[in-house]
């Protein structure tokens, strides 16, 4: 078993962890304060290719593997959740999607400006009545000559607001079930396509997040994506990628908490000592730091099975499940660690603690990803 990086993904990490740290850890608090989209530090990513890292040189990717884009995204998080959640939505699920049903020319028209930053990417399935019950979306697309007639609504859509093209989930026969839904590509500003942006968010504030609404919402028959009836099943595929993605964002902002909290243990005094000198205080950041490693591993072995081509819906589900607490219990301790000033927007624990909360959340709940794994050893 080997646990070492390869000197490329030695490589893509450090480059990563430098120009985030420089670039987008500054601006954090203050589009969090605004509840806004950084659209320039969307731009600036797209100097270092990181829309591309999972994708083929040929596409205009980098051509790492899983495990570079979970350093990455974990690197990513630890300066901004809000942007390492755009940055998911945009390469995991809109980018992967079309990467992985799209045709040839799906791909030059929209991958490759997608992968370069020129455009933004959004991916709607969950819905007003459907989230973690997925497959009974109620969306519908109707052939009507040469074009697709959209209605319905989406919830929930990051990037919905700003986005400039979104992958959309619909019913296109509905007496198959989940296997009557499709795929297709809805370009910003076409007729019958609206979004409202849904404010005051627990955390994540610099990310958008939309309701979509799609009346009579014509779009071109090429914008189908995939097979028809396809759609769903290709959702889950695109969907186990993104929890890597998600796991590792978890244990980026989980690390982000813990090293403030050992900075800020070593300079806060009470009893005439730094607080790190208390054991109740080493032992929350012990704990963090065994939770957040153990995190980090099954993100990479996930990733690692991924490159393999290896089955991960038990793996990635662990992932997932295991991160996302580790770091709600890390952010949780962070507070505590900073007491009264943890509470207080002075410090960036606070802006982690409400963050974190959604690792739990997107991407399948705790709830669901428990049922996976079960379903898994069930049936092993
Ligand atoms: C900030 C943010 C960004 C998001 N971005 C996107 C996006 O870009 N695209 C997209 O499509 N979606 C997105 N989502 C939606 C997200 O994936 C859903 O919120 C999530 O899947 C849960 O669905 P729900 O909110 O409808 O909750 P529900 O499914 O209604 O669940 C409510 C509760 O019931 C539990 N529950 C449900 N079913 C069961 C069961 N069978 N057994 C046990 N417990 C169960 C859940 O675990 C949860 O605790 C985003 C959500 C948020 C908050």
């Amino acid at each position: 078993m080997d646990f070492d990086l390869t000197e490329d993904q030695k490589l893509i990490q450090q480059t990563v962890r430098e120009f985030v740290q420089k670039e987008v850890a500054p601006y954090a608090a203050y589009y969090d304060e605004r509840e806004e989209f950084p659209e320039e530090i969307f731009r600036k990513l797209a100097l270092i290719n990181f829309f591309g890292i999972i994708f083929p040189e040929e596409w205009g990717g980098v051509g790492a593997d899983y495990v570079t884009y979970a350093l990455a995204m974990e690197e990513l998080a630890a300066a901004d959740g809000s942007v390492a959640l755009s940055a998911l939505a945009h390469i995991s699920l809109c980018s992967n999607h079309i990467y992985l049903a799209g045709n040839e020319e799906q791909k030059r028209k929209y991958l490759v400006p997608l992968i370069q930053g020129e455009l933004l990417g959004a991916w709607g399935l969950t819905e007003p009545n459907s989230g973690s019950d997925a497959k009974s979306l109620r969306t519908t697309a109707v052939l009507d000559g040469s074009e697709w007639v959209l209605n319905g609504s989406k919830m929930f859509t990051t990037q919905g607001t700003v986005c400039d093209v979104v992958v959309v989930m619909a019913i296109t026969d509905k007496t198959k079930g989940h296997h009557g839904i499709s795929a297709f590509l809805v370009e910003r500003g076409t007729p019958g396509f609206s979004s409202v942006k849904l404010r005051n968010k627990l955390g994540m504030r610099g990310s958008d997040t939309a309701e979509l609404i799609f009346e009579n919402c014509r779009i071109p028959k090429e914008n189908l994506l995939g097979q028809e009836g396809q759609g769903f099943i290709d959702s889950l595929r695109v969907l186990e990628g993104g929890r890597i993605g998600i796991s590792a964002l978890a244990v980026g902002i989980g690390r982000a908490a813990l090293e403030e909290s050992i900075k800020y243990s070593k300079q806060r005094v009470q009893f005439g000592r730094p607080i790190a000198d208390f054991q109740a205080i080493q032992w929350m950041l012990a704990d963090s730091e065994v939770e957040l490693e153990a995190a980090r591993m099954l993100t990479l072995r996930a990733a690692y099975l991924k490159d393999r081509g290896l089955p991960i819906k038990k793996e990635a589900s662990m992932a997932k499940l295991y991160s996302s607490r580790a770091c709600v219990h890390a952010v949780d301790r962070a507070v505590q660690i900073h007491g009264g000033y943890g509470y207080m927007g002075e410090y960036p624990v606070s802006r982690y603690y409400r963050d974190a909360k959604l690792c739990e959340i997107g991407e399948g709940t705790s709830e669901i990803h428990r049922m996976v794994i079960a379903h898994q050893l069930l049936k092993e």
